[in-house]
């Protein structure tokens, strides 16, 4: 197992490990010193709307009547929130909840929030899915479907890394581009990406693990709050190409990346991104009143227990 100068930490990285190091702060705190995150209902409504049309696409796109959408999406966010609950021991009126207060929506995008949305983002996907028959999901060469794909790859250049693991959401293929794979990531968060490294880095996986003729050469952003694809550029390109971003320059983002890692060595980078940080209570920077027990900075680290 891949060594840092604090012990063993990773037998695996993936994306967002990485992008955990946009705060090396906060790497430490949850890869280190493993501080829990409390539960958000974003996240978990999040993963309930990916399993919804992921369920919605592996029963081949069935014709669900208004009752069959409630109804499958009742049982997967229970399902959820009941797995989370448990594993956490937090319960659901605890979670964070994010969104802005309404009318209608005076404690935000609550459990509740959730259950009247999740069916309307099930139907605008397969609505979207329906009116886009030139977009269909891809059967990889070792005949699974291109659906919550798991990926386990060494990187070419990156032999001294862990292997990258990673869900790829779906990858489509674009029958108006000669059949030509398309990365497509679902978002159901009011954000949206900033740039394309996350598609390139799926892209450099399946690259990779099936060889490079199954390199994808575009990439695109399905917004499930607007029910569509979302360009990322002033262009407006909804499917964007990643030629720009071979697999070399992820793996050597990837390497890099791991270096800094395996330093053991991780500065704080406080910002206004600390009012939603999910360890902000373990933090020294954020006044968080559990940063004496986790943060190795922080001036009485741990002497209360000494
Ligand atoms: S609260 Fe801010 S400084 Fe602390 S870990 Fe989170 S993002 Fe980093």
């Amino acid at each position: 197992m891949p060594l840092t100068p604090r012990g063993p930490v990773l037998d695996h990285l993936s994306y967002s490990t990485i992008e955990k190091m946009a705060c090396p702060k906060k790497f430490e705190l949850q890869k280190v010193a493993k501080v829990e995150s409390q539960p958000s209902m974003a996240g978990v409504g999040g993963k309930a709307a990916h399993s919804l049309t992921e369920e919605w696409d592996r029963q081949d796109c069935p014709d669900w009547s208004d009752e069959d959408w409630t109804g499958h999406a009742e049982m997967i966010l229970g399902g959820e929130v009941a797995d989370t609950q448990n594993s956490t021991g937090v319960p659901v009126e605890q979670w964070r909840v994010s969104g802005r207060e309404s009318k209608a929506w005076p404690n935000k995008e609550d459990l509740s929030w959730w259950e009247h949305h999740l069916p309307l983002f099930g139907k605008a996907y397969a609505a979207w899915r329906t009116s886009h028959p030139h977009l269909t999901p891809w059967v990889t060469p070792d005949g699974e479907p291109a659906r919550e794909l798991a990926l386990r790859v060494q990187l070419p250049g990156c032999e001294s890394c862990p292997p990258l693991v990673g869900y790829v959401d779906v990858v489509m293929t674009d029958a108006t581009r000669g059949g030509a794979l398309v990365v497509l990531d679902l978002k159901f968060g009011s954000m949206m990406p900033e740039d394309l490294v996350q598609l390139a880095t799926y892209a450099a996986m399946v690259e990779t693990r099936y060889g490079p003729e199954y390199r994808p050469a575009l990439g695109a952003i399905y917004s499930g709050r607007k029910g569509r694809l979302t360009p990322i550029f002033k262009d407006g390109a909804e499917l964007m190409p990643l030629g720009h971003l071979p697999t070399s320059v992820i793996s050597g983002r990837v390497a890099d990346y791991w270096a800094l890692i395996s330093t053991g060595r991780y500065p704080a980078r406080p910002g206004r991104h600390c009012s939603w940080c999910d360890v902000r209570s373990a933090c020294v920077w954020a006044k968080g009143p559990q940063a004496w027990l986790y943060d190795s900075s922080h001036p009485f680290y741990r002497k209360e227990t000494a």
